[in-house]
């Protein structure tokens, strides 16, 4: 009888690819396939990969390297990549011509119908192995892939192709498996998930969406991201802002705060519909949270461009700023452009709006001293429980109790721009099992 077969799965990128991976990681369990972590026991090495910045490229490149002599020592072995890094097929076949298959984003049906193929004529006779795959308390589930738009620094939305949206009732279908499963928490994906629906012709919106998620029987908590300011609809905000289980915790991502800038990305709005949108989501949701992503460095951007940036953040005080040192990617439209901020200067910049939000995100999180809030504990970490708020804040408490997986009242005794420490005082009212 044959063994098992093992699969090494390594995986970068957003969290559209851990929702991809999470998703290869059950097809391969399901047909009898076990993990491992040593790519050495492993009959199937696959890399979900990314290239969102030179550093990702970097790393997949040298991950496939490493892996170059393993691949090449065993005819039976197969090799497979998946991903971002996926563009030109034709050229990476005679690059990395020791790779077996490449699958672009997200393409799990091309990942299917290759294994069926190499397991057939490889005779790889699987026995049923016991999916291995933990149960999770927050859970992903895309909603939508590819996006519409061409913001001129972005290689995501090239490779990722046109936006398709899920139907909702596959969605509600995956949430209800994965409440099945244990989860009490589902963020729904999208690389402009605001923009869900408008490749379909039925009117489905994300507002439709998040009703029907809210209503998925033992479901506590919706997050959904990444939101672009050019979608989001008012709709959208009174949804949140009327569905209880809806998490009010925003990921809009700003990018700049400079007009011309935002022109020259191609972001299709303006500070003021910014500054416009994050008015009406506070007034919506007083007790919500607002993340952005930020880019410093982009071609042409001058000190004074990058101060209306400083100026953004400080004036609308975010609870998290993700900042990112521009870096062109072959293929975008801003690679044609000069790269003309120096690498000093975008780390100056990108180091000035860290410690600007370091010192906000610590103030913001001061007010909450000493307050009683909802935690839902996803795990351990350096020996105490690790949760987050509503508002996806990081919270850790200390107790014997096992709190996995469950809805934990904490009260707040410690605060950072990061986290934060509680005592709890017991299990949450209002939340079974
Ligand atoms: S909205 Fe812009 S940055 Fe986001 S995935 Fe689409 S093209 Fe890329």
């Amino acid at each position: 009888m044959a063994s098992t077969r093992r699969y090494y799965l390594w995986n970068i990128g957003c969290q559209m690819n851990q929702a991809d991976a999470r998703r290869v990681a059950e097809e391969l369990e399901s047909r009898g396939y076990a993990a491992t972590t040593t790519p050495e026991r492993a009959d199937l090495l696959l890399l979900n990969t990314c290239v969102v910045r030179q550093s990702a490229q970097d790393k997949v490149q040298g991950r496939l390297s490493s892996l170059r002599p393993l691949k090449e020592g065993s005819r039976e072995r197969a090799l497979a990549v998946m991903g971002c890094f996926v563009g030109d097929i034709e050229a990476l076949r005679r690059d990395y011509s020791y790779v077996d298959a490449f699958f672009r984003p997200s393409d799990l049906e091309g990942l299917a119908a290759w294994l069926d193929r190499w397991e057939v004529e490889h005779r790889w006779g699987l026995v049923g192995g016991e999916p291995s795959t933990a149960p999770q308390v927050a859970e992903m589930v895309p909603v939508s892939y590819g996006c519409d738009h061409r913001c001129t620094y972005c290689i995501v939305a090239l490779r990722r192709g046109a936006q398709r949206s899920r139907p909702i009732d596959e969605i509600v279908g995956d949430v209800e498996a994965l409440v099945a499963r244990g989860a009490r928490e589902v963020t729904l994906l999208g690389q402009n998930v605001d923009a869900y629906g408008l490749d379909l012709d039925n009117g489905a919106s994300l507002a439709a969406v998040l009703r029907a998620v809210h209503a998925v029987d033992g479901l506590w908590r919706v997050r959904f991201l990444t939101s672009h300011p050019r979608e989001m609809s008012p709709e959208l905000i009174d949804t949140v802002a009327e569905l209880p289980r809806v998490c009010p915790s925003w990921e809009l991502a700003v990018q700049s705060g400079d007009d011309d800038v935002l022109r020259r990305m191609a972001r299709g709005y303006t500070v003021a519909r910014f500054n416009d949108l994050v008015q009406r989501i506070r007034v919506a949701t007083p007790d919500g949270s607002i993340n952005t992503d930020v880019i410093v460095g982009f071609p042409g951007e001058s000190e004074a461009q990058f101060e209306n940036s400083m100026r953004l953040v400080r004036e609308t005080r975010f609870d998290l700023v993700h900042i990112a040192a521009y870096s062109p990617r072959p293929g975008t439209v801003s690679a044609t452009w000069p790269d003309d901020v120096p690498p000093d200067e975008k780390e100056r910049r990108r180091l000035a709006i860290e410690a600007l939000q370091e010192q906000i995100a610590g103030e913001i999180n001061s007010q909450l001293l000493g307050q009683t809030v909802e935690v839902l504990v996803d795990g351990r970490q350096r020996g105490r429980w690790r949760g987050r708020t509503r508002t996806n804040k990081l919270v850790f408490f200390a107790s014997d109790d096992d709190w996995l997986g469950r809805m934990a009242l904490v009260r707040l005794e410690w605060t950072g721009p990061w986290s934060m420490l509680g005592q709890v005082l017991g299990p949450a009212p209002g939340y079974a099992g």
